[in-house]
């Protein structure tokens, strides 16, 4: 059975505000109920709200109806990110009184907030859920959808897994795309060699290691899998190899099955807006020219559904190339957008395959167009009210 997924298009009809994305957006929370399932909750509304001078982040407008709609059904919201977010976030727009609720810290100011789950993978095996998303009763999972250099492109997923932890598990969740062995430096004869390797890399992805600088290491978020360091590098002494890459996103995969293994299936939401899409993420503390065109509102209670939705909807759009940072080499042909910006083992569907395996959702999704719908619902109610005359 599909799962359903709300859309309102960017896309506008006539110069009329009701064509817009915020009425769009009050048309899916109305789809989805939101008014009628939130009454006493304590309604925690993930989101990132960006650093530094970045101003892509769901705006205001967009947070402020959320909000109020939670408000109109009796819930109790607040918005929640991760402490440095926070404590910056009024310097880009996001206050009580432009949001409507009060605004804090995931974890408390000092991280000190969590809760600890064990699960081992790839070195990490202590996990630390903010405590503050633990204590809420009902989610909203309301994220920016843009490019992401670890892992391609980042949504719902990402919003929960990397800012449902406090700093020291977001690190390790990093971590795990080192854990499988890519440099074997037996296999390199001397140090000018491993120069040569580092030196070739037009990306500037590989670097002695910190703590061994004998060793090599690899930003692999600067990484685009051109190949061009296996050409300067002796056989069998560097691999550039998919299972490194796919490791963040099952990690991603894990931390959220964590994070909605603390709310109940009828008390979770998610939502992506898919306007101002940068080639790289809001942690990087500013804000790039959109790379794609601007696609719209997407929700549903399925978060693997709203995921799959939206890439499916990027993956049928074109880069605008002219937009894309110049130090990014395209792989042309790699396939999704994402894909041809950072790399083809920077697969954005890892993610959702990984959480329908867990069992957070389905793939098999319905696209509702919330237009379409309100338009079909109005002709109903004239034929009624003509058939009443
Ligand atoms: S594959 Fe390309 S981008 Fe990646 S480390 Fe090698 S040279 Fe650098």
């Amino acid at each position: 059975m599909p799962s359903k997924v709300y859309f309102g298009s960017a896309k506008q009809k006539k110069w009329d505000a009701n064509e817009t994305l915020p009425i769009k957006l009050d048309l899916v929370l109305e789809r989805l109920e939101i008014r009628n399932r939130v009454k006493d909750e304590s309604v925690c509304i993930k989101m990132h709200l960006g650093g530094h001078v970045g101003y892509s982040t769901v705006h205001p407008v967009f947070v402020r109806r959320v909000v109020q709609a939670v408000k109109d059904g009796g819930g109790n919201p607040f918005v929640c990110d991760t402490p440095g977010s926070v404590l910056s976030a009024h310097t880009r727009g996001y206050t009580q009184e432009t949001v409507g609720c009060p605004i804090i810290s995931v974890s408390g100011p000092e991280e000190k907030h969590f809760y600890t789950f064990k699960k081992e993978y790839k070195g990490l095996s202590e996990w630390k859920m903010a405590g503050v998303i633990h204590d809420a009763t009902f989610l909203i999972d309301l994220a920016h959808a843009k490019g992401h250099p670890t892992c391609g492109f980042g949504g719902v997923f990402k919003n929960l897994a990397l800012g449902g932890f406090v700093g020291e598990t977001r690190s390790k969740l990093h971590d795990t795309m080192q854990y499988d062995r890519y440099w074997f430096a037996e296999k390199c004869p001397d140090d000018a060699t491993r120069k040569k390797i580092m030196e070739s890399c037009p990306m500037e992805a590989l670097v002695e290691d910190k703590q061994n600088p004998k060793e090599l290491h690899m930003h692999m978020e600067l990484c685009n899998q051109c190949g061009v360091c296996l050409k300067v590098a002796p056989p069998r002494s560097l691999k550039i190899d998919p299972i490194n890459f796919r490791s963040f996103q099952e990690a991603n995969a894990i931390g959220v099955s964590m994070v909605l293994s603390t709310f109940a299936k009828d008390k979770q939401v998610f939502i992506n807006i898919a306007e101002h899409m940068t080639a790289v993420c809001d942690c990087f503390g500013f804000t790039g020219m959109a790379v794609l065109p601007d696609l719209g509102v997407f929700g549903s209670n399925d978060i693997v559904a709203v995921e799959q939705a939206i890439l499916d909807l990027i993956g049928k759009q074109k880069l605008i190339y002219e937009n894309v940072p110049e130090n990014m080499q395209l792989q042309k042909g790699a396939g999704h957008p994402f894909q041809e910006l950072h790399g083809p083992y920077k697969n954005p569907y890892i993610v959702v395959e990984e959480g329908e395996k867990l069992g957070l959702g389905t793939r098999d999704y319905q696209l509702i167009d919330v237009m379409e719908e309100k338009a079909k619902q109005e002709k109903v109610g004239q034929y009624i009210s003509a058939a009443h005359m």
